[in-house]
């Protein structure tokens, strides 16, 4: 949690364009749609409560917490819906939260995908270390950056796009190549341009400089060209080489799941514990197959239901995979296909250590004050035997 005063208010704008910089609305699989739900942008935003579901109980735990903003992993609205009124379940919830004046936002599959994203916080919780998406949003293979930087500024685009991973040919790293020009723009009403005045024909002498890049890296490196590059909008161009990528760190690039290491190996009944004692409780716990004394050292996980994964982590090297709503025919094909060990939790607990990390994105960089619900939004209630 903080807190701490501002002249200029913060508004629901603001949290959405700095949820929206760390989990690209790009990053979202094709048929999901994270974003705003409802709320207006130019709503003042004082208090952001986190949880992984929007439910009636949450969303009144909410206002009596004094939020005007929730921030939810799950959408509200998910199938296509043709009414929000408020006698339906949804629109009831929509109804309530806009005549309390409380933004409602999610980030789903974007922050899944992000990296930093739901991934690398279970992979905190569970204390492994991660070491590539277990699927890269980009596919394999190599970009050449073509990018037009003003002389002064050539260092500090280099500096930045090699700190993301760009330039690395074999045994060489810091390959570039640059050509100086002139380049030349006008800047148009509302522009707040580096150079030259609204209006103006501005002519500058820049560097068009080039480099190669995994192309699992495209985020990354776009992140570095924009936080490096001076102007507004920043010329880039991305081209498609058919050289094979290099072998690279693969720990920050965004994708589905992660594969990660433990830094000591574990038995399965030890580490089905530690991934217990890490998430919140739910009523039904965590369950595991596979042999309870299998030593476990490398370890795939994917927050949510990883359960469409199971062909893609027999692939892998991984002795064991952490997911939520497994069944009970995939398990078994998996288990006799040659697969070794899978761990089962509950969905929102696999999820749940994502929150923390989404608040203090929003802390660290917005004057409002953030609360993580400690309510585990787990459907279940009972367990028997
Ligand atoms: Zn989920």
């Amino acid at each position: 949690m903080s807190v701490s005063g501002s002249a200029t208010p913060v508004t629901v704008r603001d949290v959405v364009e700095v949820m929206e910089e760390a989990y690209p609305l790009s990053f979202a699989e094709k048929w999901d749609h994270p974003g705003l739900i409802s709320g207006a942008l130019d709503d003042v935003v004082e208090k952001i409560v986190f949880s992984v579901d929007l439910t009636p109980q949450v969303l009144e735990i909410a206002l009596s917490a004094g939020a005007d903003m929730v921030i939810t992993h799950h959408p509200v609205l998910f199938k296509a819906v043709h009414t929000v009124a408020a006698n339906t379940p949804k629109g009831s919830l929509i109804h309530r939260a806009i005549q309390a004046g409380c933004a409602l936002y999610c980030a789903h599959t974007n922050a899944d995908n992000a990296c930093p994203g739901v991934n690398d916080a279970l992979a905190d919780a569970l204390g492994l270390i991660v070491e590539r998406p277990l699927v890269p949003l980009n596919p394999e293979g190599l970009d050449r950056w073509v990018v037009h930087v003003p002389g002064s500024h050539v260092p500090a685009v280099q500096e930045a796009v090699f700190a993301a991973g760009a330039g690395k040919l074999g045994d060489y790293s810091e390959c570039s190549f640059r050509v100086d020009g002139t380049g030349q723009f006008r800047p148009q009403d509302n522009a707040q341009p580096y150079a030259g005045s609204v209006g103006q024909l501005k002519s500058v002498m820049e560097a068009r400089i080039e480099f190669v890049a995994p192309r699992a890296l495209r985020a990354s490196i776009k992140d570095a060209i924009n936080a490096s590059h001076p102007y507004e909008e920043p010329s880039y161009d991305i081209l498609e080489s058919q050289a094979p990528a290099p072998a690279f760190d693969q720990s920050t690039a965004p994708g589905s799941g992660k594969i990660c290491r433990l830094p000591e190996p574990l038995t399965l009944r030890e580490f089905t514990d530690r991934v217990a004692d890490a998430l919140p409780d739910t009523v039904w716990g965590v369950r595991a197959a596979g042999d309870p004394g299998h030593i476990i050292e490398k370890v795939a996980i994917c927050g949510g239901a990883g359960g469409s994964y199971l062909d893609t982590v027999m692939k892998t090297d991984a002795d064991c995979f952490v997911t939520s709503d497994l069944r009970h025919h995939p398990v078994d094909d998996y288990l006799q296909a040659g697969g070794t060990c899978v761990i089962d939790t509950a969905h929102a607990a696999s999820e749940y250590p994502w929150l923390a990390q989404a608040a203090d994105l929003i802390a660290d960089n917005l004057a409002v004050t953030t609360e993580v619900l400690p309510a585990c939004t787990d459907p279940w209630t009972l367990h028997s035997k």
